[in-house]
């Protein structure tokens, strides 16, 4: 049998590096609470990102916790069902109740087209996630945003070092949040973190992530905890210098599986949008059963009697989990686009480690 493939594999810093670092720390015996490591992160992801204000935080999951609360979004927030659970989880946790729109299978973003329709009394912010790093419909969403005088909190896990014509996917919208967890395209082990556009509203999140407080005698908010600590500041410090070389073996792999997917009737995929930098956080394609003479399931089932871990993601769709399929948007007939998309989709083995005859290996199964 063949070595296992993998669908993704995490970035690490050289060890020696790493416990070069890890001296600095022990010897400044100052771990956790915004330490100069934490810092200098920040900064360094403020230039790489070419954004003004980031806000690290110990996962992805609660920026966008943290997002809804020092937005003070109430009533309903308009999303897509075709994203990872937090997203949905995110807006529950506040108290809020999550409206779901359908997506445009173009981009697997949320579908402008479908958003006015979902508009209540009671709405307040839509939250749309960048799917596989590949940029939402950012103007016509604002456009909407600002007739109804909503706010947008984009969860852009996926899109680290994504740009749309020289400027950052992060700039859009009211806040941005990032994943550094370790199967995305760069990571902290576990981490996050948020994009915001102004001094005072990253002064606030700051405050929000410890505790809320201000000052060592004043509490301004009901916070939480989410505080990176300086163990994985300077392994991120470690893997930002070796992120762009990451996406650019990432690029390479890409490129091998579209020439090769190309002819293959039944098989769709993405390619890039003109103007784009993109980090080919993900290899989506999606199956078309009855033109390619085998569903989704056969082929992620036959790639993996052959070793090779693709993922179904997303499937199943979050608007079908018992949690949230009481919702009124969760309807499938509300969820066309989203509900095949969710049952053509496999995102195919993608990471910086792929060499060319890994990916022949998987092109062997899924090209026949
Ligand atoms: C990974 C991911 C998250 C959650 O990030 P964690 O760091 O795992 O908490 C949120 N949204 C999307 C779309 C993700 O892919």
């Amino acid at each position: 049998m063949k070595k296992n493939l993998t669908v993704t594999t995490p970035l690490m810093p050289d060890l020696g590096e790493f416990s070069q670092m890890l001296k600095d720390i022990w010897e400044s015996k100052w771990i956790t609470n915004n330490g100069q490591f934490h810092q200098q992160l920040e900064e360094a992801l403020c230039a790489y990102l070419k954004v003004p204000y980031v806000s690290l935080f110990t996962n992805g999951t609660l920026p966008l916790l943290t997002a809804l609360q020092a937005l003070r979004v109430s009533g309903e927030v308009i999303t897509t069902p075709y994203t990872f659970v937090a997203t949905t989880h995110s807006i529950w946790w506040n108290g809020l109740k999550p409206v779901f729109v359908d997506i445009d299978p173009s981009n697997c973003g949320m579908d402008p087209d479908r958003i006015e329709a979902a508009i209540t009394p009671r709405t307040t912010a839509i939250m749309p996630v960048h799917c596989y790093g590949k940029p939402c419909d950012i103007v016509r969403i604002q456009q909407i945003a600002d007739k109804y005088g909503l706010k947008v909190i984009y969860d852009a896990a996926h899109c680290f070092g994504v740009e749309v014509n020289g400027k950052s996917i992060l700039e859009y919208g009211d806040i941005s949040t990032l994943s550094f967890h370790a199967t995305k395209v760069f990571n902290t082990v576990e981490g996050g973190a948020m994009v915001m556009h102004d001094a005072a509203t990253k002064q606030r999140i700051d405050y929000l992530k410890n505790f809320g407080f201000e000052s060592e005698t004043e509490v301004i908010a009901p916070g939480i905890n989410s505080k990176l600590d300086e163990m994985r500041a300077i392994y991120g410090l470690l893997n930002l210098r070796q992120v762009d070389d990451a996406i650019e073996a990432r690029h390479r792999v890409a490129i091998h599986y579209r020439e090769a997917l190309r002819p293959v009737q039944g098989i769709r995929f993405f390619d890039d949008m003109p103007g784009v930098r993109h980090n080919y956080s993900y290899f989506p394609i999606f199956v078309d059963a009855e033109e390619y003479g085998m569903t989704r399931d056969e082929l992620f089932f036959k790639l993996r009697e052959h070793n090779i871990m693709s993922r179904r993601y997303f499937y199943p769709l979050i608007s079908t989990f018992s949690t949230y399929r009481g919702l009124p948007s969760a309807t499938t007939e509300n969820l066309p686009n989203a509900t095949r998309i969710a049952n053509e989709v496999i995102c195919l083995p993608m990471h910086h480690e792929l060499s060319e005859e890994d990916v022949d290996r998987v092109l062997e199964i899924v090209v026949k």
